[in-house]
């Protein structure tokens, strides 16, 4: 056993110094980004904001409101038939990833999507990225699919980062063990690591080699989100933020035919076991919970309080675009955590 030492934090143990500077006008701040991935050699452009692949918020009508601007990973439970006339849409192609487990069956469907649309982003997803048999399905499908964009994750720390981008031949890093607002595996396994500390320190061992980091969960305000990006992310994932909004898909309390409410779970709680693992197996604990989210309206007012969160502090700090935003801050550690108001 061994003990780290060094203090690691989380997004409400920090918050961004104010700096005197030419304070940019928030509206000629530039959000979009532009990549070009280490492995695949693609290019994309826009502003980094995806929504994550649970089967609440990662869905088509979300692709469609978001796209081509911001990405969204479809969650891996649509049909064949219903992924094939998604994709052959050729604007939703260019913002919008194919996800898919570990399993072999979740590779055969990737080979068939693949061979009638032109498919250009995937997400490989596992709970756990640290296996060695998860390194080598990337790589196997790397291998099979050399132009692909691929997304692979989630881990926690620098090792597992650059033996994705190198081994695993994966562009983008997907960073994240236990921070999400529906996730219990802190609390069922004692496993996790704070989620600033991770996207700061593995977002500097891929960019090292020219590859590419999304941060993935823990963001409940749009200063999370700002804090994300400026601690290094290229992309930030979001579940529970963009829940609860029109594009979402799921079970809706309803009052007088309005909607009021959604049932909100992780993709490892017992619900969404149930729904399509045919239950849990004994082994396996249920890492996820349920919760409710209120009714939000459609997703674009979300997603303008967030660009309005991230164009006000690159204001304060003074980056005239999101590119610049991780240079030009300095977080400052608080003694009691920052949360909300
Ligand atoms: P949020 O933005 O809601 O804080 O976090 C979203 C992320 O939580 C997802 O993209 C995914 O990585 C993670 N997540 C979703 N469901 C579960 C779950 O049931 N268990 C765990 N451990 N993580 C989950």
């Amino acid at each position: 056993m061994r003990i780290d030492n060094e203090p690691k934090l989380d997004f409400d143990d920090v918050l961004i110094r104010p700096k005197r500077s030419e304070a940019p006008s928030r509206a000629s701040i530039v959000l979009q980004r532009e990549y070009r991935f280490l492995n695949s050699e693609a290019t994309w452009k826009g502003i980094p904001i995806v929504a994550s692949n649970m089967d609440t918020v990662g869905t088509m009508a979300m692709a469609e409101a978001l796209g081509p601007e911001m990405m969204t990973c479809l969650h891996k439970h649509y049909s064949e038939g219903r992924l094939v006339d998604f994709f052959k849409n050729a604007v939703h192609r260019a913002s919008t990833f194919f996800t898919l487990g570990i399993k072999d069956e979740e590779f055969e469907k990737l080979r068939t999507v693949k061979t009638k649309v032109d498919l250009r982003f995937i997400c490989v997803d596992a709970a756990n990225g640290y296996t060695r048999y998860f390194v080598e399905r990337v790589k196997r499908i790397r291998e099979t699919f050399p132009q692909l964009t691929i997304m692979a994750g989630n881990v926690a720390t620098p090792d597992m980062v650059q033996e994705l981008l190198i081994s695993g031949a994966a562009d983008i890093v997907k960073i994240g063990i236990g921070p999400g607002s529906v996730c219990t595996t802190r609390l069922m396994t004692g496993v996790g690591y704070p989620q600033l500390s991770a996207i700061i320190e593995c977002a500097d061992a891929a960019h090292g080699l020219r590859g590419h980091v999304c941060a993935d969960g823990g963001c409940r305000s749009p200063g999370d989100v700002v804090k994300a990006f400026a601690a290094g992310a290229d992309f930030v994932m979001l579940g529970g933020m963009l829940a609860g909004v029109d594009e979402c898909e799921g079970e809706w309390a309803e009052k007088e035919g309005k909607r009021v409410a959604l049932a909100f779970y992780g993709m490892s709680s017992r619900k969404a076991l149930d729904k399509y693992s045919g239950g849990r197996r004994d082994y396996r604990a249920c890492e996820g919970r349920e919760i409710e989210i209120q009714y939000k309206g459609p997703v674009k007012e979300t997603i303008q309080e967030i660009t309005g969160g991230i164009r006000s502090a690159c204001a304060y700090v003074g980056a005239t675009r999101l590119k610049d935003l991780s240079k030009c801050t300095t977080f400052v550690i608080c003694s009691r955590p920052t949360g909300k108001d």
